[in-house]
């Protein structure tokens, strides 16, 4: 049965993202956002940190065109210019966003939503309250950084991310607390700028969920970047002074810096959201647990990105909106996919670049599974020397009885883009074969993904 009324609390990739889809498909779409059309996990984190990194990246090319035939270029950061820099961006997307949506009739409230029944919306806007009606509500209100009762962020020495796009002055010393894929890409983004950078790696791996080849690649960029880093220690205190701070950890190391900044996970923005006076569950987490169609316990809510706790990216978040929107319009029953989320690509905007897709050669070994690897450097490919970055390889897994393609990680420059075609060939059950016979650009970066099927 298609629904008539939606109502969408949370306007990041996975509202506007459903918004946008069911308007198309006929409904009579709300759309209840507090803050930023846009997402503020994905337009004040996501955008602004991909917008420094590559700031970063443009700087550090600039000290090495030396090696491409030029002479050596002065370049140094303007932080006021970054700065400006990251909101065009931010307003641009937001914009793009917020002008498509009303043009395809979807109603968006500015304010602070949440649940008064199972079927009723309250929004505390600006302007006073206003109750809604409808026949299926989306929630996705995101998550935020998760900050620890042993640390004061202060938005001067003591940072959370949102408050380092870019930081009020450069620190001469970074203590990123914190080794998963937001540590690192920070670790990756001051160290591009000149700053001194000390990492603290709660485990004895960075990236502690990724294929140890993987991490181990990234690893050896950062010492050679000169990063100090404390492994197997866990921050316990953040000490400020007028000079700087003092992160300590429980083995009694103290990392010792100009500024912190916290990396240290996130939590879902479900506290006030009404899940009770519905009957939404939640789990111990703050979480709401989902089925495939993305269906909470009460079946006409559903909850999607972030506070759905499956993976917390703005991809998957947009796929999911875009299959509740489905659902809800009854869509579902033609054509519909559900969202597989071992096969969601993802990426981390370090240097060397890191993508990766499906199996890992690790799980692999875990569960026992049969595969066939495939691995091919960069070094071997002319566009990559041409770039002057032949580092990095790609790795394809297959099945070796039917060749059909599993997953594959990538090491190198433009490994984001790149990880498309495993990603494709992931979830349209290609085979290795189909790569190989497909003819390529020549010179290009993806001749190493044919190499790497043969
Ligand atoms: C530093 C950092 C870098 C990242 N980089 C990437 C990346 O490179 N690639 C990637 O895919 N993902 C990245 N992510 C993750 C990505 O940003 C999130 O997974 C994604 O934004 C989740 O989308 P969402 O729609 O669930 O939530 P959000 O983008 O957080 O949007 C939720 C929206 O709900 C609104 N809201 C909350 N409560 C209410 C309420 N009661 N009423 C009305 N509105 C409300 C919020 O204001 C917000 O705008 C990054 C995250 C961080 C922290």
């Amino acid at each position: 049965m298609a629904t008539d009324r939606f109502v969408i609390i949370g306007g990041g990739p996975a509202g506007n993202t459903a918004a946008s889809h069911a308007a198309r498909l006929g409904a009579e779409v709300v759309l209840v956002e507090s803050d930023i059309v846009g997402g503020t996990a994905h337009l004040r984190d996501c955008i602004p940190s991909k917008t420094m990194i590559a700031t970063g990246g443009a700087l550090t090319f600039a000290h090495r065109i030396a090696g491409m035939g030029l002479h050596h270029l002065e370049a140094e950061i303007d932080l006021a210019a970054l700065r400006l820099r990251v909101e065009e961006i931010q307003r641009h997307l937001h914009d793009s966003v917020s002008q498509l949506l009303r043009s395809q009739g979807v109603r968006m409230i500015r304010g602070k939503g949440r649940l008064k029944g199972p079927h009723d919306v309250v929004v505390e806007t600006d302007d006073g309250i206003e109750e809604l009606s409808a026949d299926a509500i989306l929630l996705c209100t995101g998550s935020r950084a998760r900050i620890p009762d042993w640390a004061e962020p202060d938005g001067e020495r003591v940072l959370t991310t949102q408050q380092a796009y870019p930081p009020p002055e450069l620190p001469s010393h970074l203590v990123v607390i914190g080794s998963g894929v937001t540590g690192v890409e920070f670790v990756h983004m001051f160290t591009s700028f000149g700053c001194k950078v000390t990492l603290i790696v709660s485990r004895q791996q960075v990236l502690p969920a990724k294929d140890p080849e993987v991490a181990a690649a990234l690893e050896n960029e950062l010492l050679r970047r000169g990063v100090r880093l404390f492994k197997g220690a866990r921050a316990e205190s953040v000490r400020r002074s007028d000079e700087g701070v003092s992160v300590v950890c429980d083995d009694g190391r103290v990392a010792r810096g100009s500024h912190a900044l916290l990396a240290i996970g996130s939590i879902p923005n479900s506290e006030g959201l009404g899940l009770e006076d519905a009957g939404v569950e939640a789990d111990r987490g703050g979480y709401v647990p989902i089925n495939h169609h993305c269906q909470s316990n009460v079946a006409h809510i559903y909850a999607a990105g972030d506070l759905s706790g499956k993976l917390p990216l703005s991809s998957v978040a947009s796929m999911q909106g875009r299959k509740v929107a489905e659902h809800v319009m009854g869509g579902h029953t033609r054509q519909h996919r559900h969202l597989d989320y071992e096969k969601a690509a993802s990426a981390i905007f370090t240097e060397p670049e890191i993508a990766d897709v499906g199996l890992a050669e690790a799980e692999a070994f875990a569960i026992g599974r049969k595969i066939r690897v495939t691995k091919v450097p960069f070094s071997a490919n002319a566009k990559a020397l041409i770039n002057d970055q032949p580092r990095g390889f790609v790795k394809i897994l297959s099945d070796p009885a039917t060749g059909v393609v599993l997953g594959g990680s990538i090491v190198g420059r433009h490994a984001a883009e790149l990880i498309s075609v495993i990603a494709l060939a992931v979830t349209c059950h290609l085979k290795v074969s189909d790569i190989v016979e497909s003819v390529l650009v020549h010179p290009s970066l993806s001749e190493s993904l044919a190499d790497a099927a043969e």
